[in-house]
């Protein structure tokens, strides 16, 4: 458990914000791990109480900031948050999880981020950003959000896939399905499939996938519950 900071707050989509916090020294984590954030006190009343889980967005290898997102939905702990004065004091605990991509995949990695899903995938990409290109495998961002306004980081994850040739993201406004899928990614039976974003949207993506015949053991998901 970690006392921590608020930093900054910025909107990164239509009803979207990211939070920054100072990294206490000795939270280590690993891309795609989780974090379950706790304030010390709500401004307004909420059912599930003061504290939310939240995959964190930031590279391990920034030893400044902690990163979060979430869609804002009024909900008494993120109108709390939305409140929060920067400086002011909350607590962290983790990290959790285990949706990790392998530390040397043999084989072409595909993310799909349902919406907000795109958070743990961040981690990811900005740390591979920072990291030498040749020991990685490809990697294939399928990022699908209902409008463009909603999606988060794309001017970001545009210029990483500028910058490397062993990324591309792909995206889709409206849902998940198989046509997307399949004419987004070649050699579907090589790959490691990771999702995330809320339960409906890794149902169907997941459901897409073993319709197109993909091997179940290689598909990693992790839901986002709340939406
Ligand atoms: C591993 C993990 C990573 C996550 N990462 C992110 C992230 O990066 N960004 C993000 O925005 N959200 C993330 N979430 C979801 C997040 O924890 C919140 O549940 C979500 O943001 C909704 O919170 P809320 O305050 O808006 O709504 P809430 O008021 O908490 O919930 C809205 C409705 O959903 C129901 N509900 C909420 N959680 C559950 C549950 N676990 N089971 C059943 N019903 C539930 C509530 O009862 C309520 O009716 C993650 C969740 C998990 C498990």
């Amino acid at each position: 458990m970690f006392k921590t900071t608020l930093l900054e707050r910025r909107q990164v989509a239509e009803g979207t914000l990211e939070l920054a916090f100072k990294r206490p020294e000795k939270f280590a984590f690993h891309a795609g791990q989780y974090l379950q954030l706790r304030l010390p006190k709500l401004l307004y009343r909420d059912r599930r109480g003061a504290s939310r889980v939240f995959s964190i967005a930031s590279s391990p290898a920034d030893k400044e900031r902690i990163i979060v997102a979430y869609r804002d939905t009024g909900s008494g702990f993120k109108q709390t948050l939305r409140e929060s004065r920067i400086g002011s004091e909350v607590i962290i605990e983790g990290p959790h999880g285990f949706h990790l991509l392998p530390r040397q995949p043999a084989r072409p990695v595909v993310l799909i981020a349902g919406g907000i899903g795109i958070t743990s995938f961040m981690s990811m990409l900005r740390l591979n950003a920072e990291r030498d290109e040749v020991a990685r495998p490809h990697i294939t961002l399928l990022y699908v959000n209902r409008s463009q306004r909603s999606a988060a980081y794309l001017d970001e994850l545009k210029h990483f896939e500028k910058k490397s040739a062993r990324l591309t993201v792909k995206t889709n406004f409206g849902i998940i399905d198989e046509k997307f899928i399949s004419t987004s990614v070649k050699n579907k039976d090589q790959c490691l499939w990771y999702i995330a974003g809320p339960p409906f949207m890794v149902e169907s993506a997941q459901g897409a996938l073993e319709a197109m015949g993909v091997d179940s053991g290689r598909i990693y998901c992790e839901e986002f519950p709340g939406y």
